[in-house]
């Protein structure tokens, strides 16, 4: 190999490196720092992207720009890096906008000594969080800002502490991160096993707009048996000053419905239930 092919390589895997890996932090990016990204100045401030530019500053710019002289002075830097930030532009429109700005409370309900109901080999805790995770990328994808009262299999609370206090630490979020929605995700449980559906709660005495909306998208996604939306007093919808719902996606004592809760398949179909209904309620 001569030294001509080992620049060519060299600069084939600076190229690969610059144009994939900041599209993959832009993936993961709020909104925010997408907006950010698309106007900074240069991409030298993306979060992540040094390493990668001081490597590309130092193969292009020193050692392979003078010898092939494809680069002019200052049109460089931005020319080559603007090629992933158009990227995200595209990506953005198409993940949609509907939430930017929305700071949103997504409560899994139960975790860590506190599992909630169990039956048929599923954990209710479980469910919840799984789904929660799932809404919550949704729910980022389309610009909102996401607060999760727990992203593992814990109590938000310190362990040991009263059950009013574990629930207040989740409806405590909502003031301490300035949220416009609260949304609880729950698993539900029958003495009679025969009993399966989708049903969604709002706190007795305000609006039902976001119940109704997220009610109506979850079994339009799930096409799970609609048991509607009913005002409830559970503490964190009673506690609560902004608009929420608490969602019991479906009976984990149904047998087919808690082995459909269990598959990661039917917990998409309602994050995606739960995210369209969102969008529903900040649409109208
Ligand atoms: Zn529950």
């Amino acid at each position: 190999m001569n030294k001509q092919k080992i620049l060519l390589y060299i600069l084939l895997v600076v190229v690969a490196f610059g144009a994939l890996a900041p599209v993959q932090i832009s993936y993961a990016a709020s909104a925010n720092n997408i907006l950010s990204a698309i106007t900074a100045p240069t991409t030298t401030n993306q979060p992540g992207g040094g390493i990668l530019n001081v490597l590309f500053d130092l193969v292009f710019k020193k050692l392979l720009g003078p010898i092939l002289n494809i680069f002019d002075g200052k049109s460089t830097p931005a020319s080559v890096p603007s090629k992933p930030v158009t990227i995200t532009k595209v990506d953005t429109t198409s993940a949609g906008t509907s939430l930017l700005g929305k700071v949103i409370v997504v409560d899994p309900g139960h975790g860590g000594s506190n599992p909630g109901a169990v039956a048929n080999n599923t954990k209710e805790a479980d469910n919840n969080l799984a789904v929660g995770l799932k809404l919550k990328t949704r729910l980022e994808q389309a610009g909102a800002k996401v607060i999760m009262s727990r992203d593992t299999d814990r109590t938000v609370a310190p362990e040991g502490k009263s059950l009013g206090e574990e629930l207040q630490a989740r409806v405590d979020l909502v003031e301490a991160n300035n949220a416009n929605i609260f949304v609880s995700i729950h698993s539900n449980s029958s003495p009679d096993t025969a009993i399966a559906g989708a049903m969604t709660f709002y706190p007795q005495g305000t609006s039902s707009r976001l119940a109704e909306d997220v009610g109506k998208a979850l079994i339009n996604s799930t096409q799970a048996v609609n048991k509607g939306t009913s005002p409830a007093n559970f503490y964190v919808l009673r506690k609560n000053t902004v608009p929420s719902t608490l969602i019991e996606m479906g009976f984990v004592s149904n047998a087919e419905e808690a082995a459909k809760l269990a598959t990661d398949a039917y917990r998409e179909k309602i994050a995606d239930g739960i995210f369209a209904g969102i969008v529903q309620y900040f649409k109208d």
